[in-house]
């Protein structure tokens, strides 16, 4: 519990804590788990409980015949649906975790959930002629300066977009920018920029470069759209992020979130993949529970599908067969993890669950790209990634 990924017993299935696993990255601060989970722990109100059965009623009525991509998008499905059964009766079966789970949201007070007023919109700002004027200044935690008896708070003014912010002291920082505080985990850092500038984040050698590569693309779908929660990009777009000179030269681990369209998936494996170098190895799943361990939704749910797609794939250095990729462990397929989700569709931390297949020596430098929140020890670029950085998202230790 501790570490915040439970493994369970005689099988390949975890559970995840996000805000655990997030906590690992703070010196000073935590972040407080009733305003990461603010969804799933409440039961559904009964008044909204029958709206959402008589609209599947409705839909049920009028059964349309799937479309070619359907069927192939259903096929996939049943592929899986037996590894995600089998996941979910894990859990159901841990009744020390079960218990645990309504507790993960403990409550600390300090519920924070921000709205349209009272939130900076790194997009916006980032989008305006004053952007590359912007600066941020970052400074040590007020606990650390009190423990090691810093006098004279020194501030670091450096730009907030287009330029690489780094943290590398092993203490959080605090940071202001226009007004608003924000926490920096140690060892971490940070390039806030739009998909133009992406390439500022290039090192000069690929000595320099990452050895894991998460990315969760602003793909185009209805329910992102819908909700307008960040802007998205047609998928043609990501062809253009440059892989292979952000690798190590020792290769990289890519991790890919995909949502379940069947046209996506066919992108990623003709045409994404080949295009960034990378060789396709595996798929994971990322089953979503609710407080009380059922299904966010039906399994069976052709729309609303429980569970995301990580892609993996190898995008290999300087050579295939190098010592780095004969010593890893070979990447399973089908392996399933869960968690509860948290809101504005973030993902849970996965490193930690893949460093076992991460090439080159350790530490490995890891990367995540359209990232909205900072890790310990990694390297997050995106167009608003101090989002989930807010001050009002933590509590100090
Ligand atoms: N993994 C993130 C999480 O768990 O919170 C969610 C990432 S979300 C799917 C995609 C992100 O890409 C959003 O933060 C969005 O603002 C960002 N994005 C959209 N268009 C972008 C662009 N042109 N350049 C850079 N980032 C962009």
């Amino acid at each position: 519990m501790k570490s915040g990924i439970y493994q369970f017993e005689g099988s390949s299935v975890v559970f995840v804590d996000p805000v655990r696993v997030l906590n690992l990255s703070y010196s000073h601060f935590r972040v407080t788990p009733s305003s990461y989970y603010s969804r799933f722990f409440e039961p559904t109100p009964s008044a909204r409980v029958s709206k959402i059965q008589r609209k599947r009623k409705r839909k049920e009525k009028t059964p349309r015949p799937l479309n070619e991509r359907e069927q192939a998008a259903d096929e996939r499905h049943q592929r899986v649906k037996h590894f995600l059964l089998k996941a979910h009766e894990c859990l159901l079966e841990a009744n020390d975790l079960l218990i645990n789970l309504g507790k993960l949201r403990v409550d600390d007070g300090r519920t924070f959930y921000p709205n349209s007023t009272d939130e900076q919109s790194f997009v916006e700002l980032g989008n305006v002629w004053q952007a590359p004027l912007f600066e941020i200044s970052l400074h040590l935690n007020q606990d650390y300066r009190l423990t090691q008896g810093v006098q004279n708070c020194e501030k670091r003014n450096l730009p907030a977009f287009g330029s690489l912010v780094a943290n590398e002291t092993n203490s959080d920082m605090e940071a202001d920018f226009l007004n608003h505080e924000y926490i920096i985990p140690k060892q971490s850092s940070f390039y806030m920029s739009d998909l133009k500038q992406i390439h500022g984040l290039i090192p000069v050698k690929n000595e320099h470069g990452f050895n894991l590569i998460v990315i969760d693309p602003p793909w185009e779908n209805g329910s992102a759209n819908q909700k307008l929660k960040y802007p998205t990009l047609p998928s043609r777009y990501f062809l253009s992020i440059p892989i292979k000179r952000l690798a190590h030269a020792d290769g990289a681990l890519v991790a890919l979130w995909v949502t379940n369209k069947e046209k996506l998936r066919i992108f990623v494996e003709n045409d994404l993949f080949p295009k960034w170098g990378v060789k396709y190895i595996a798929t994971h799943y990322w089953l979503k529970v609710k407080a009380d361990g059922s299904l966010i939704s039906g399994l069976d749910l052709f729309h609303h599908r429980p569970y995301e797609c990580l892609v993996l794939g190898y995008c290999y250095g300087k050579d295939e067969d190098s010592e780095y990729f004969s010593k890893l462990k070979s990447i399973p397929d089908c392996q399933v993890f869960i968690s509860i989700p948290g809101d504005y569709s973030r993902k849970p931390p996965i490193g930690e669950m893949l460093r076992e297949y991460i090439p080159g020596l350790e530490p490995a430098h890891c990367l995540e790209l359209f990232a909205r929140e900072l890790l310990g020890g990694w390297t997050s670029w995106g167009n608003e990634l101090l989002r989930f950085q807010d001050s009002r998202y933590f509590s100090r230790k």
